[in-house]
This record gives structure tokens, sequence and C-alpha cells, in this order.
């Protein structure tokens, strides 16, 4: 079975990295997150009070250091920002508020393309975000273009916060998945854009059984 590179973009909590993540266990993939990358770079400017000063982050970012490692009992790899576990601090709502103006910049997509792509050198991975089959691997075999209707992802993001003890408020939620489609649409640097060859999947009203029934086709057509 010939491995291949698996590209899945699209809107923000559309459940991109769930699917991608299906889809890496089922074939024994790597899966790499890269929104998380971004997240990552977004809490080490917060915590280091350059939110607003791109000019600065710019400056210091060699300080930045990236990685995943596997955590065999969660079944899953888990991001670490200079060595410590971040896995679970970057999903929080002042990271979610501020991740598409870090992501702008261009050279922090520099920094992270260039990992991204030194991680799919030997292919058999699956990779999500949000330039990945048009800028990272434009020669991707799959693409897979993901979206849903707001309220859906709204409601997705809702459960899986307050799931995790963080008080929100929908309309929050609601509000920062908009601007953050509009902010990612809308910059100069890789904006987010469904490639010509990608396949469009709108998992609204679809389980992730039936997303994996749908891709199942899909990736024996690519990799026989
Ligand atoms: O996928 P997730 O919602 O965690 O991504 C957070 C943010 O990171 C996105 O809203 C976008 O601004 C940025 N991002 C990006 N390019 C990627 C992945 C994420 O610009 N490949």
């Amino acid at each position: 079975m010939k491995k291949i590179i698996i590209a899945i973009d699209g809107h923000s909590s559309c459940g991109k990295s769930t699917f991608a993540k299906e889809i890496a266990k089922k074939m024994c993939y790597t899966f790499i997150d890269t929104g998380a990358m971004y997240r990552a770079v977004t809490l080490w400017a917060i915590e280091n009070n350059l939110i607003d000063n791109a000019q600065e982050i710019v400056a210091n970012l060699d300080k930045v250091v990236i990685n995943f490692k596997f955590n065999e009992q969660l079944e899953r790899s888990e991001i670490y920002l200079n060595g410590k576990n971040v896995d679970s601090e970057i999903r929080l709502m002042h990271v979610s508020d501020n991740v598409s103006a870090v992501s702008a910049i261009a050279e922090v997509r520099e920094k992270l393309v260039a990992l991204q792509q030194q991680m799919g050198q030997d292919k058999g991975i699956v990779m999500d975000g949000r330039d990945i089959g048009t800028t990272v691997f434009p020669s991707a075999e799959l693409k897979i273009f993901m979206t849903a209707s707001v309220e859906v992802r709204a409601q997705r993001r809702f459960d899986e916060l307050t799931q995790k003890g963080e008080s929100v408020q929908m309309e929050h939620i609601k509000t920062n998945i908009q601007q953050r489609d509009f902010a990612d649409e809308n910059r100069e640097q890789s904006p987010l854009r469904k490639a010509d060859d990608a396949i469009v999947l709108d998992n609204s009203a679809m389980t992730v059984e039936e997303q994996m029934q749908w891709v199942d086709r899909l990736i024996i057509d690519k990799t026989e």
C-alpha cells in the first residue's frame, strides 16, 4: 500500500482534528494538528507580554521550540512548548481570541510551515490546518476541505470547553469562530481557501463514523 500525505483544511471548530486523528489511527499514520502549533506560539506571546507587538514576536521567535510527544496512555500526541506540555492550555479562550493575529505574521508562518514540511517528508501523515493543501503540501495525494454550520461548530466547541470545566458563553464562542474564519480567509499570508483539487466535506449533520465511511473509498483510491 502506497504511503500518502492527507491534507485536511477548513473552517474553525468543524472537527478537523477529530477526523484527522481517526484517519491517522486507522492507517497507522502520524497525525499533526498544525492549529496547535499556532496556538502554542500564541500562548508563548501571551506569557511573555508580546501579544500586541508583532515586531518583538518576530525578534524572539528563535526562543520558541515546539515539538510533539506521543502519550501512550491517551494514545495521541501532545504538544510541548519549550519543554512544557501545553496541550490543554492552548485550547483556552484567551488563546483562541489572539491566535488569528499571531498566525497572520509572515515569519511565524515561515517557521511553522518549515517544521510541518519536515514532519511530512517521509509521508504517512495526516495534517490538519488552514493551508496544508495550498501551501504546506500542495502536492498532497488527498486533500479534504471541511466545513459545517456556525451553529453546529459553536455547539461542539461549547461542549468541549464546558466538559473541561471552562466557563464559557455560547455567544463568545460563536463570535470567536466567525472572527477567526474572517481573519483566516482574509489575511495576506496563505489565507484559508479550498485548494482547487480538494474535496469538500460538510459534516454539519454527520457523525464521526459517517465521516470515516465517507473517506474510506477516497483513501483506497489514493493508496492502491
Ligand atoms: O485549528 P485551530 O482552530 O486550533 O487553529 C487555530 C488558529 O491557528 C486558526 O484560527 C488560524 O488562525 C491558525 N492556523 C493557521 N494555519 C494553520 C492552522 C491554524 O493559520 N495551518
